[in-house]
């Protein structure tokens, strides 16, 4: 049932790559699909999205975003389900979250038309480049930045917003060993850690880097007050169950609201097991390690869904989590969500919107 669609401009390209794809050996994020949405921001208003072949796109080095920083983006996947039907989820999470990171940068807000208009019509004419295979997907990159040529801190008065894809293999991923980080700091209350702005993860690289040279894969970062607040993990909200009840930091402007997140504490909360969105100190967990009560550590978040952690190291403590097999609800909730995305399982929250 599609109500009339808003016309948009559209170039196909004439050098299709996609005979080149080769999902066996697919490097994620180093192969884009054919084409791509860009919609200008000018005069005070969007004006007409086009639909184009991807490729470079010419800037002037005075371009607003380059030098202070007003450039955000989203990420989000299509899959293809077992029907072969191309699917989204719960896309219209992102486009909110997009206006909720622009107007933290003083960034026009998107309309919900151009975006997920922009959007379907995208993925329709780059439907074979989703995967159909289990674990596969086509990850989604909008993106918006001041386009302005300017020299001067003030918001930019001409903006791009652009969405472009990517295919990505199952991801599949060891569990991971993190650090509590006590010295960096990725956001603070008052910041704009909530933003998905690409100014926290340029500041996230260097702690990043320095605990991957002390052998572990991410951080858990913690608040930029105290650091006696566990906050989040690497570029994933963090959630642990604890004696049975699942913990995970509360929202606030230090923290990203997550899709996978919010996806997590609602089947849990589905499947009545206590869910407890709240501040957690450190100590918490360190004394749940003792007590045998931490069963579970896992970060939430688009590109591995749910990322298992192996062990949490805390000072010179390395806390090691029971093994896989043994951790039942981040097993289920992940395979839960797979098997509702390529529409395996029911539908209940209506969280896959086809294209
Ligand atoms: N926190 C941060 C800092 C992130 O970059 C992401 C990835 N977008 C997440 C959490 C997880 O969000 P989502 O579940 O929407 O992918």
């Amino acid at each position: 049932m599609q109500t009339e669609a808003m016309p948009i401009h559209t170039t196909v390209t004439t050098a299709s790559q996609l005979a080149n794809l080769d999902l066996d050996n697919l490097q994620f994020g180093k192969v884009f699909a054919d084409h791509m949405l860009v919609v200008d921001y000018a005069d005070g208003a969007w004006q007409d999205p086009q639909i184009v072949p991807y490729g470079p796109i010419e800037v002037s080095p005075a371009t607003a975003a380059l030098h202070y920083g007003q450039a955000l983006f989203e990420g989000m996947k299509a899959y293809k389900t077992v029907d072969g039907q191309v699917v989204l989820f719960r896309p219209r999470d992102n486009w909110a979250r997009m206006n909720e990171s622009a107007k933290r940068l003083c960034m026009p807000e998107i309309p919900e038309e151009i975006f997920m208009e922009g959007l379907k019509q995208l993925i329709s004419i780059d439907a074979d480049w989703v995967p159909q295979r289990q674990g596969y997907s086509l990850y989604i990159r909008p993106f918006m930045f001041g386009s302005e040529g300017l020299l001067g801190v003030r918001p930019a008065n001409s903006y791009k917003f652009i969405i472009f894809c990517s295919p990505a293999s199952s991801y599949y991923a060891e569990p991971v060993r993190v650090k509590i980080e006590e010295y960096y700091t990725r956001a603070v209350e008052g910041g704009f850690g909530y933003a998905k702005a690409a100014g926290n993860y340029g500041g996230s690289l260097l702690p990043a880097k320095l605990a991957g040279e002390q052998g572990f894969h991410q951080i858990i970062w913690t608040d930029g007050r105290e650091h006696n607040y566990i906050e989040e993990s690497g570029t994933m909200n963090v959630m642990f169950v604890i004696d049975g009840t699942l913990v995970t930091p509360a929202l606030s402007t230090s923290i990203l609201a997550g899709i996978t997140r919010d996806s997590v504490l609602t089947l849990a909360r589905d499947w009545g097991m206590k869910v407890e969105e709240r501040r957690i100190p450190i100590q918490e967990v360190v004394d749940a390690y003792a007590a045998g009560k931490l069963q579970d550590a896992f970060g939430t978040g688009t590109a591995a869904t749910i990322a298992h952690i192996k062990s949490i190291t805390f000072r010179d403590q390395e806390m090691e989590l029971p093994p896989l097999a043994e951790r039942e609800f981040s097993n289920r909730v992940s395979k839960e969500l797979d098997a509702i995305r390529y529409g395996q399982a029911p539908d209940p929250h209506v969280w896959v919107v086809p294209v």
